[in-house]
């Protein structure tokens, strides 16, 4: 007997037929003598019509009570998710984030798990009820309803497999496992057996949205067991994710190509080159909370810097306000401006780490076909660039190949 946490997204829950499948699967291992903790997305489409719902009424909406409108997606979910077991015999009882008591701090809309209290829902599983939990949403300490950003689900049901200690967590979704690179985009991507831990973190924070981030990261802190797997489908083990490192010498030198739409680029032009630049530009926007991720630094002969960052789209105008207004005649920048035309390709994988000129074939392909890079970021195993976005599905496209990550 295991405890296994089984977290379906969007489509998974799209309609109620959709849950009906569901629920048949679930039954089928409560029937084997597991214990099973559900935990459900919004049905698909659910969030954003709620988000462009808000919007209707306030265009930049106030966090706290978006919070409070797009959290009721996965509260319509588990309730049908239950009623589903229940109408095939089988005990459920489902929970909000907020009833589980799953504590998060208060950044509404992209808020952390802090803790969860596992007690009633022990207390449920071994009373031999399913439990259903509400994926995406949590609770602060002043009670208030919080969400853990887009795609939160994912971290939801791992966050509940550490929590719970489960066996695993298995995350079913519309693809049957970690491809290569979103088979949407490249319909010759291959399905991954296994991928290491270290580079599916660095996909999801590349932009593969088949599990995000944060997810992969408290798999990592509690070592959960976690699967990828298709909810469409009975058959098949799907991706699995490890903590070893294979020492295969058969180990393709990438794994994976991410690839991410969201970002913006900010340019502060002729920033004067001393001490504390950085921190000054940088400060302010990180007091907002607004996350930044690539960062280029190039001082020019004139002794003047140019500093270039990327922020979430979304957050690119509130970035822009800050620097405008908070910077920009306190260090005498020249000139301040944004893109949001802008697209981010990363190659992943820990073969890297003993190959050499991975990078220049990576710049060469691109090269080849005439795509500009604006800025370089690497980590150990992986290289990520900006480019246009009008180039991005061919960037994807031409790397797949160059690094023959097709299927055979
Ligand atoms: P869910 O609603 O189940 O959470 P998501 O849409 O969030 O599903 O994630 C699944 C999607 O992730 C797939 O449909 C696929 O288009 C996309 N995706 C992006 N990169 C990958 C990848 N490397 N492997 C598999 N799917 C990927
Ligand atoms: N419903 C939320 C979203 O669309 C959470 C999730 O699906 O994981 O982002
Ligand atoms: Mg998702």
């Amino acid at each position: 007997m295991a405890l296994i946490v089984q977290k379906y997204g969007g489509t998974s829950v799209a309609n109620p037929e959709r849950i009906r499948n569901l629920a048949r699967r679930v039954a089928r291992y409560k029937a084997m003598g597991h214990k099973i903790v559900v935990v459900v997305s919004a049905m698909s489409g659910e969030t954003n019509r709620l988000i462009a719902l808000a919007k209707e009424i306030m265009p930049d909406p106030d966090p706290r009570e978006l919070d409070v409108i797009v959290s009721t997606g996965e509260q319509v979910t588990i309730g049908m998710t239950a009623l589903a077991l229940m109408e095939l015999g089988v005990r459920a009882k489902s929970y909000t984030g907020s009833q589980v008591k799953i504590l998060t701090d208060d950044a509404y809309t992209k808020a952390r798990i802090l803790s969860i209290d596992e007690h009633n829902i022990k207390q449920d599983l071994d009373d031999g009820y399913v439990v259903v939990v509400a994926g995406f949403q949590g609770v602060d300490a002043n009670g208030n309803i919080t969400t853990l950003g887009r795609g939160g689900s994912d971290t939801t049901g791992v966050a509940m497999a550490a929590a719970l200690e489960a066996d695993e967590c298995q995350i079913y979704t519309d693809v049957d496992g970690v491809y290569t690179t979103d088979p949407r985009v490249v319909p010759e991507a291959r399905r991954l057996s296994k991928i290491t831990f270290e580079e599916m973190l660095e996909l999801a924070s590349q932009g593969s949205k088949v599990l995000q981030i944060r997810s992969v990261e408290f798999a990592g802190k509690y070592k959960v067991k976690l699967r990828v797997l298709s909810s469409f489908e009975d058959e098949g083990d799907g991706t699995l994710i490890t903590f070893e490192e294979e020492n295969n010498m058969e180990q393709p030198v990438i794994s994976g190509i991410a690839f991410n739409r969201d970002e913006a680029k900010i340019t502060v032009l002729g920033v004067p080159d001393r001490p504390g630049i950085a921190y000054q530009i940088l400060g302010p926007i990180a007091d907002a909370n607004v996350d930044v991720d690539m960062i280029i630094q190039n001082t020019g002969a004139d002794g003047t810097t140019d500093f270039t960052f990327t922020v979430h789209k979304n957050e690119m105008n509130k970035a822009l306000n800050i620097l405008r207004d908070k910077v920009q005649g306190h260090i005498g920048a020249r000139e301040i401006s944004g893109d949001d035309k802008i697209a981010k390709v990363s190659i992943v994988g820990v073969g890297m780490r003993s190959h050499v000129g991975i990078a220049s074939q990576m710049f060469r392909t691109l090269a080849e076909e005439g795509i500009n890079i604006q800025m370089i970021s690497t980590s150990e195993i992986k290289i990520a660039v900006v480019i246009d976005e009008k180039y991005l599905e061919l960037a994807v496209r031409i790397l797949h190949k160059a690094f023959e990550l097709e299927e055979a």
